[in-house]
């Protein structure tokens, strides 16, 4: 992993400022009404996206690193030194203000604002061709990397056609039919033939096309250098990032996503040009659940592959890069909390101590446990030592007798992170998304059409047209 120091910002950000700030003059004006001189100048294109990462997640990651280690987040960096270009994404599907990820996902994929739950297909039927058939047809490499399962909404956005996001079965296949030079993530649950419906095994079926199969780490990194890959480390999704940096077997077993994002880089990069999705998939889980250090560290392993895509894009100006995120979700934030808010900081810095998520505390929990066992285990995980109202509001919510004002509240993994707020002081609003105008950074050719406000379809545009990929059915 690359190391980012301050200089080596203002470094290349002057660089990089010369190549961003340039005036073409004379040029056609395209999206955003900007200049145009950049269509076709992106050999390759890099889209990093943070599933489901509000504001307050980007932030709160950004201060847990200054605090635990003096330094910003790669890309609140690259913001500080203007690297990246900066704008808001409004992400509306064509269902509801409030996306899911698949129309999410579709409305950059093809350009189309899809139903909620749909990848690539309108609201009337109508398929819509995917981006990466289009790379394809122009000779660029496609790939594809995630902390999900590899058919999970957000990746399965840019390669497939398919009206409901739930047949993931589905999915594996039209990947393998349609090919991807890079595919890095989980889901062996919809490739092996004795968890698919089918009882194909699509495993078989990748390395009768030519891709080299890696099931671990080790795997992935002993691929030998040509042909296409197909990399599945998990069940379903990869681990959150807490409970895999606490466990010496998912560790040597499960790569990063910065490991995975720089061994896909590696193999795409060539004389064709690419292009590459990088998702951190986990935000957005931990997000749904409560779960304030689940989310934050995944938000920094997430960082730290945009570090190594910026790396990548900083070698080769060639390259649009953008980091995004589609939706935001739960709204997280720190609070102020003390006299003067002068407890905010300490409270905030207990989610340094914690080794285990929402998931891994209630997955070891049931609605019959004593009140001292649900204290234990939450302490055990948190070193938190919550009290016997806590410990009952929690036992009541299991068993689905506790009431919230906000209905939407009452379920287990809220009312954990609610009691764990009283503690770290982050909370959330809800555990769904939000229909917030989402973060949206680039550089490189192209990025000079990030100028405030951006729609979602306009990056289809933005990636097509940087890239000088011709539209094809
Ligand atoms: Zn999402």
């Amino acid at each position: 992993m690359a190391n980012y120091s301050r200089r080596d910002f203002l470094k290349t950000g002057a660089l990089s400022g010369l190549v961003a700030g340039t005036v073409f003059a004379g040029c056609s004006t395209g999206l955003n009404g900007r200049e145009t001189k950049w269509k076709g100048e992106a050999k390759n294109v890099i889209i990093m996206v943070s599933d489901g990462m509000s504001i307050g997640t980007l932030s709160m990651a950004d201060q847990m690193k200054r605090m635990q280690h003096g330094s910003a987040s790669t890309w609140v960096s690259l913001y500080e030194q203007n690297i990246l270009k900066r704008g808001l994404m409004e992400m509306t599907s064509a269902t509801s203000i409030v996306t899911d990820s698949a129309a999410a996902a579709a409305s950059w994929g093809c350009g189309h604002r899809v139903p909620n739950g749909s990848l690539n297909i309108g609201a009337n039927g109508e398929e819509h061709t995917p981006i990466f058939t289009h790379f394809r047809n122009a000779g660029k490499k496609t790939g594809l990397v995630t902390t999900t399962r590899m058919t999970h909404a957000t990746p399965s956005g840019f390669i497939v056609n398919v009206a409901s996001r739930g047949e993931e079965d589905a999915i594996a296949a039209q990947m393998l039919d349609r090919g991807a030079d890079v595919l890095f993530g989980g889901g062996n649950a919809h490739f092996a033939s004795d968890k698919r419906d089918d009882g194909r095994d699509l495993y078989a079926e990748f390395q009768a096309k030519g891709y080299q199969v890696a099931r671990s780490k080790s795997d992935m990194k002993s691929l030998s250098s040509d042909g296409p890959v197909l990399g599945i480390f998990e069940e379903h999704h990869l681990p959150y990032t807490v409970d895999h940096v606490n466990s010496d077997e998912l560790k040597n077993r499960v790569p990063t996503l910065a490991e995975m994002t720089d061994v896909a880089l590696g193999r795409l990069s060539g004389s064709e040009g690419f292009i590459l999705q990088v998702e951190g998939g986990r935000v957005d889980h931990a997000a749904h659940q409560n779960c304030a250090a689940g989310l934050i560290y995944d938000q920094l392993a997430f960082d730290d592959a945009v570090a190594v895509a910026y790396e990548f894009a900083n070698a080769n100006p060639d390259t649009l890069l953008i980091v995004t995120t589609d939706h935001g979700n739960a709204n997280p934030a720190l609070n102020g909390t003390g006299s003067g808010y002068r407890d905010s900081d300490s409270m905030f810095l207990r989610l340094s101590e914690f080794t285990g998520t929402n998931s891994v505390i209630l997955d070891n929990l049931s609605s019959d446990d004593s009140l001292s066992k649900i204290r234990e285990v939450i302490e055990y995980n948190t070193k938190i030592a919550i009290d016997t109202d806590q410990a009952t509001m929690l036992r009541n919510a299991m068993r689905r007798e506790y009431r919230e004002a906000y209905a939407r509240m009452n379920s287990a993994n809220p009312v954990l992170g609610r009691i764990l707020a009283n503690y770290t002081a982050v909370s959330f609003t809800s555990g769904a998304h939000t229909s917030d105008l989402v973060e949206l950074g680039a550089m490189g050719p192209g990025s000079e059409t990030i100028n405030g406000f951006y729609k979602n379809t306009d990056l289809f545009t933005l990636m097509m047209e940087a890239a000088g990929v011709p539209a094809t059915v």
